[in-house]
């Protein structure tokens, strides 16, 4: 079936007691077994080993994935660190150089004292990625569209590099599909392993929990995830699988509005005079266009630029949007703005910063489903004369 029937019908029947058309969350811990060690349903005999509400949300993203199984967790952090607890001591990661700042976080300072070795390349440059790779390398790691700079990493040209490697050595390949979702691209059709996601940001859509997934084809790969859902438990709860399933059903047509604003957005930008450079694939002169128009099937919801200002006056500038609200995170229905220098990427030191190109000036969007003209004007008003 095609994407838009997938996201509405995948992983979801009516219920069969009432008929219920809604999945019906299944606020339960424990479920009453007839007998010892004979749980009514198999597997259901604690909601942290199955659930029915939270096994609706997974096969609903495996299928928008392409993939066979979908796993949920708490947050998009705990699906990551799911994923690094596949390895040991003595692993070697290679990543992309300007990840999500909290990965960045949890690999240098949670998992690297844990004896994984960590090497940043960029991953647009998919030779680097190859050059990086040891006989202890476990995972390629990379996010594309990059946060802040919209960078593409071309998922095609990764999984080549690495070939001649994995033929003898076992390395997954990982994205962090959050900010494409799988409505713009689909890792497992490039030749990776796992796909990661945050969906507290558009799979769940409006801004109002806190969700992970990963998503893979390989059988045996799927049961180690499921183990480590089972023994380390970074779950979410019913009501939370509930609201992102709710979510999902209308990814494809928020994506649609997403992507045309931002192109909207992208035309206003590019002709005001104070606005120096903007972040956005689907530029022609963006360095990643090409790669990107073969990739992507739209080019998302995220801008980032840089005003011709100072680090205050840009700041300033953030606090005068009326429709667009000064906040971190992405991918709801409500148009945000940010400064990642100060905010998002505070944490990524100064040197850092000027290294991979986060300007004192720099803004980054994520572009709502608001009317275009509102938005238009809000940024209108709001930005220096
Ligand atoms: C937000 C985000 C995460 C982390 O997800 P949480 O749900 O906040 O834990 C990971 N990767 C990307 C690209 C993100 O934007």
């Amino acid at each position: 079936m095609k994407f838009g029937t997938r996201a509405v019908h995948a992983g979801q029947e009516p219920d069969p007691i009432y008929g219920s058309v809604m999945t019906p969350v299944y606020l339960t811990s424990t479920y009453a077994q007839p007998h010892p060690a004979e749980p009514k349903v198999p597997g259901h005999d604690y909601t942290r080993a199955a659930n029915p509400t939270r096994s609706a949300l997974e096969a609903n993203v495996a299928a928008l994935e392409g993939g066979a199984h979908g796993h949920a967790f708490s947050s998009g952090l705990a699906a990551t660190s799911t994923i690094l607890q596949l390895l040991k001591s003595g692993d070697h990661v290679v990543a992309g150089d300007d990840l999500y700042g909290g990965s960045r976080r949890l690999f240098e300072r949670v998992y690297r004292p844990l004896g994984i070795d960590f090497t940043y390349v960029d991953p647009s440059d998919a030779a680097s990625v190859g050059d990086a790779i040891r006989p202890e390398t476990r995972m390629v790691w990379v996010e594309t569209p990059t946060n802040p700079l919209l960078r593409i990493v071309d998922l095609d040209a990764i999984s080549n590099v690495c070939a001649a490697a994995r033929a003898t050595q076992k390395i997954l390949l990982c994205c962090d599909n959050t900010f494409a979702t799988p409505f713009l691209q689909s890792p497992l059709a490039h030749g990776f392993d796992v796909v990661c996601h945050s969906m507290t940001k558009y799979l769940g859509g409006h801004s109002d929990l806190l969700g992970g997934a990963l998503i893979v084809n390989d059988d045996e790969l799927a049961e180690r995830i499921s183990f480590l859902q089972l023994a380390v438990g970074a779950l979410p709860g019913p009501l939370d699988c509930f609201l992102a399933l709710r979510g999902t059903k209308t990814l494809h047509l928020r994506m649609e509005r997403h992507c045309d604003n931002a192109r909207r957005v992208v035309d206003f930008l590019d002709a005001h005079a104070r606005v120096k450079t903007i972040y956005y694939p689907g530029l022609e002169r963006h360095p990643n266009h090409a790669v990107a128009a073969r990739q992507m099937r739209d080019f998302g919801g995220m801008v980032s630029f840089v005003l011709d200002v100072d680090v205050e006056e840009a700041k300033r500038f953030c606090t005068r949007t009326k429709v667009f609200t000064l906040a971190e995170s992405l991918g709801g229905v409500e148009s945000l703005i940010e400064h990642p220098p100060s905010m998002t990427h505070a944490s990524v030191p100064e040197e850092e910063r000027r290294r991979i190109g986060i300007d004192d000036g720099l803004i980054r969007l994520s572009v709502g489903v608001e009317d275009i003209d509102d938005l238009i004007a809000d940024l209108e008003q709001a930005l220096p004369a």
